[in-house]
């Protein structure tokens, strides 16, 4: 008699874009998948960056795109390299979301947002026979087969062939992944570094005065300088500090600066599409009867929170010397003691540590473990790198999967099928 095909299912635990990369993958091969969610519904993550118009990719060359993961830009050439911004335009094209490049590069979908993408993916999943469990946290990972959740008070263990762990990082603890898996996955014996914010606002300690009047306001078309990096972009003042785009792609300078001297100065540029020398010559013009905030406004065309914050750094009053004034307005000094906290951060760094992590994303310490996603210490800058690493890594994931089961040429012929079923829907 031929020996019982296993059918014990794939543990996916996580589902956002990781996780759901990985269960695809899997599931398009004709092996079972179950994916374990704590939250109500999957991919809320997802679903907020949404919000922002779901940056999915960058469409700059592979080489340049790399050098965005920092310090991981080595290890992340192989997942990148398997599923590459292409394949991402791709997989949003075979989910009915075309795309489109943005002037700065960036790679959106044309509807601009996510829920469109995540029906259509949910729905492939279905097809594809993918069992999701959400209402479900995960408490316990015996190894790759058999890990314990709580499902709203009663425990329950769930056996599988293998497993995927894709929890996220920890900011935005209210859409479900909040870095508990921390402790769960270290006393499994796999290195984790600890999680902190990444992609945060700069935390500044202004004044009451200027907290209570500008918190919530934005600074446009500004640049923001620290440590030899500079930016062009957007900043919003919190009372905490700025948060924003410049910010965030400053987040590595800022972190080396207080890592260095204990904080990091910023110099804002309020004016960068003018010469110092275009801004004097406004700044001579006589005020006659206007007030400074005025004329601020008329001769240099400042906003008033830009207004607010030269007052903010000058508290003995704002140099009276056109010179000074507008070295002022173009070099205007800040100083962060840190990055904001994980709430409201975009991303977080630290995670598993690569070097516990093989070629196919298993983890050396547990055999047919495998790790996806955010909670992988990898970190980048916004402008896509994030989810192109979270579906990269979860491609890689659910191939090490087929390959630990051994079901590789099954992948292959699936992913046909899988691409031959999509065309027919969508004709
Ligand atoms: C406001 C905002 C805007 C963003 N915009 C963009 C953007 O435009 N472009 C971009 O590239 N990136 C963006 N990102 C980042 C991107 O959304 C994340 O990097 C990505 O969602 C991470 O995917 P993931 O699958 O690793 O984890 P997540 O999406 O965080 O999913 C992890 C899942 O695991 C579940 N989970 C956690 N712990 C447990 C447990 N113990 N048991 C069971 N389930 C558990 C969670 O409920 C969650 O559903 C944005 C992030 C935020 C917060």
């Amino acid at each position: 008699m031929p020996p019982m095909a296993d059918d014990r299912p794939v543990l996916v635990l996580g589902g956002g874009p990781a996780g759901l990369m990985a269960a695809d993958v899997i599931s398009a091969a004709g092996v079972r998948v179950i994916v374990v969610d704590a939250m109500p519904s999957v991919g809320r993550k997802l679903l907020m960056a949404g919000r922002g118009g779901l940056n999915l990719t960058h469409s700059e060359p592979v080489g340049v795109f790399l050098t965005r993961y920092g310090a991981a830009r080595d290890w992340m050439a192989g997942p990148v390299g398997a599923f590459a911004p292409d394949a991402a335009r791709h997989f949003a094209s075979h989910l009915g979301q075309e795309t489109f490049v943005g002037s700065s590069g960036r790679v959106f979908p044309k509807a601009m947002k996510a829920s469109p993408l995540l029906r259509a993916w949910l729905a492939r999943l279905a097809r594809q026979g993918v069992t999701v469990r959400t209402r479900c946290r995960v408490t316990a990972i015996e190894g790759a087969d058999a890990v314990t959740i709580d499902t709203g008070g009663a425990s329950e263990r769930l056996e599988g062939r293998a497993v995927v762990l894709a929890f996220g990082g920890a900011s935005w603890p209210r859409l479900g992944s909040d870095g508990s898996w921390v402790d769960m996955v270290r006393a499994r014996g796999v290195g984790v570094a600890d999680l902190a914010p990444f992609n945060a606002g700069a935390a500044i300690a202004w004044s009451e005065t200027f907290a209570s009047r500008f918190a919530g306001e934005p600074l446009k078309r500004i640049a923001i300088a620290c440590a030899g990096g500079r930016v062009r972009g957007e900043a919003m003042v919190t009372r905490g500090g700025l948060e924003g785009g410049a910010v965030y792609q400053l987040n590595r300078e800022i972190l080396e600066e207080v890592g260095r001297a204990g904080k990091a100065r910023l110099e804002i540029d309020l004016r960068p599409d003018l010469t110092f020398d275009d801004l004097l010559a406004r700044l001579i013009r006589p005020r006659g009867k206007q007030s400074v905030s005025t004329w601020l406004r008329k001769a240099a065309a400042l906003s008033p929170v830009a207004i607010g914050l030269l007052r903010e750094v000058s508290p003995g009053g704002l140099p009276a010397a056109a010179d000074d004034l507008a070295m002022l307005i173009k070099g205007l000094p800040l100083d962060a003691s840190g990055l904001a906290g994980l709430s409201r951060a975009i991303s977080t760094r630290g995670g598993v540590r690569l070097e516990d992590i093989g070629p196919d994303m298993q983890l050396a310490a547990l055999p047919g473990v495998f790790v996806a996603g955010e909670m992988i210490d990898w970190d980048a800058p916004t402008g896509g790198y994030l989810l192109q690493g979270c579906f990269a890594t979860g491609v890689v994931a659910g191939h090490g999967v087929l390959r630990h089961l051994g079901v590789v040429l099954a992948t292959v012929q699936a992913e046909n099928s899988q691409e031959k079923q999509i065309e027919t829907e969508r004709s």
